[in-house]
């Protein structure tokens, strides 16, 4: 029997080598710190745990409409146009099993084969997974460190532009960098989509988790609603990863197509779920600022600590909670070749577990990064940086 060829195109996530990799060394007895892990160590707030036990209690346990239950899209839609300033219906809103379906639904409903598809290099991999195994061309745009932060220089993105491009996707914050795009680049990206009638994914999970500067959405600029997908979802802001919720804003006629490919797919969102979800966005915001407060206390000593490590540049990052330092000196001192040299003797000689850059895709220039998520506690933190200090100094 044979496979599909198909497969050939499909890619992974390389954070789960990594993850197999602790798990498997901390089965053997090995101690080992983790940075690799792109998920809030936090529990789900009481309040929305208890709306999904009520849930369940009242026998919410039945399928839901495909798009998701009408209060939660109500709720979705009522915090969407006070946060972004724009006008969102419920009929915008299609809530799907986390955020990510959002990605391949995107690709399915407005990408033919053929066409091409613009991505930030590094990032989140499943774009660049989706893009290729529906036959459309991938079609990367490089995250640089200008003045100390990520971002997109608008003037590469236009040089990437031809008569194929359909979509570009832009994430902000930024996994892995912890970048934010600033209004202006935003403004040019606009400028871009609309000169060329393009469609934007924004994929704006981590929207919230954000330290100095105000957040923008794409969504929010003259004339963009229409093309701009918006991607979201719980698992970040309110811990709720396991609980498999997310959703997507778009123009109603595409929120159509998307709830089609829905029902076609997994039908809804389990139907509790969707009721925590809504205690999440309309009840009490404490448990969330919370989580987002002690990130933010997190963030200062991270980068704090990785100051100190020689030829460890480490740009504060300004959203999410990932660093992404250069460790371009490192590598070079220690006789490495690349980034994921350095992560097998960190996690080997170190015990400690971080990300190499290329698991977020291929080099743009000759400079090494790794990523390190700081969704751990604080004493892991300082004891995970301790130890690198002891191997890198
Ligand atoms: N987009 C980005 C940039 C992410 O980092 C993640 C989660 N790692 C997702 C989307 C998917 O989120 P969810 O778990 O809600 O599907």
């Amino acid at each position: 029997m044979k496979t599909a060829q198909r497969l050939d195109l499909l890619q992974t996530e390389n954070a789960f080598e990594v993850l197999a990799e602790v798990k498997k060394l901390t089965a053997a007895g090995r101690d080992i710190v983790s940075f690799a892990i792109g998920e809030p160590d936090f529990d789900t707030p009481e309040n929305i745990k208890q709306a999904g036990i009520d849930a369940i209690k009242e026998n919410q346990t039945h399928y839901s409409p495909a798009g998701g239950l009408p209060e939660l899209r109500a709720s979705i839609a009522a915090h969407y146009s006070l946060t972004r300033g724009i006008k969102v219906a419920p009929n915008h809103v299609v809530v799907t099993p986390g955020a990510k379906p959002i990605i391949l639904y995107s690709l399915l409903a407005c990408v033919d084969p053929g066409d091409e598809v613009i991505y930030p290099n590094p990032g989140f991999p499943i774009y660049q997974s989706l893009i290729g195994f529906l036959g459309a061309r991938t079609v990367p745009v490089p995250v640089r460190e200008i003045n100390g932060q990520f971002t997109i220089d608008p003037e590469e993105l236009k040089s990437l532009i031809t008569d194929k491009t359909k979509m570009i996707i832009i994430n902000s914050p930024h996994n892995p960098t912890g970048g934010v795009l600033q209004q202006e680049v935003l403004a040019a990206v606009a400028e871009i989509a609309i000169k060329n009638n393009l469609w934007i994914l924004s994929d704006e999970i981590y929207s919230r988790i954000i330290y100095q500067d105000k957040f923008y959405s794409i969504a929010s600029l003259p004339g963009m609603q229409e093309r701009t997908i918006i991607l979201d979802g719980f698992s970040k802001t309110y811990a709720m990863t396991g609980w498999r919720i997310g959703f997507g804003v778009m123009n109603d006629e595409l929120a159509h197509w998307v709830t089609r490919i829905q029902i076609n797919n997994e039908s809804c969102v389990a139907t509790f779920t969707q009721f925590a979800a809504k205690e999440a966005i309309a009840g009490s915001q404490a448990g969330s600022e919370e989580i987002i407060r002690e990130f933010a206390v997190r963030k200062d000593l991270i980068v704090s600590e990785l100051s100190q490590i020689p030829g460890v540049k480490c740009p504060v990052p300004k959203g999410a909670f990932y660093v992404y330092p250069n460790v371009t000196e490192v590598c070079k001192r220690m006789g490495l070749r690349n980034s994921k040299e350095l992560q097998q003797a960190l996690l080997h000689e170190g015990n400690v577990a971080v990300l190499p850059g290329t698991a977020f895709g291929p080099k743009n220039d000759d400079q090494e990064y790794i990523r390190l998520s700081f969704a751990t506690s604080q004493a892991n933190i300082l004891e995970g940086i301790r130890r690198m200090k002891r191997i890198l100094a």
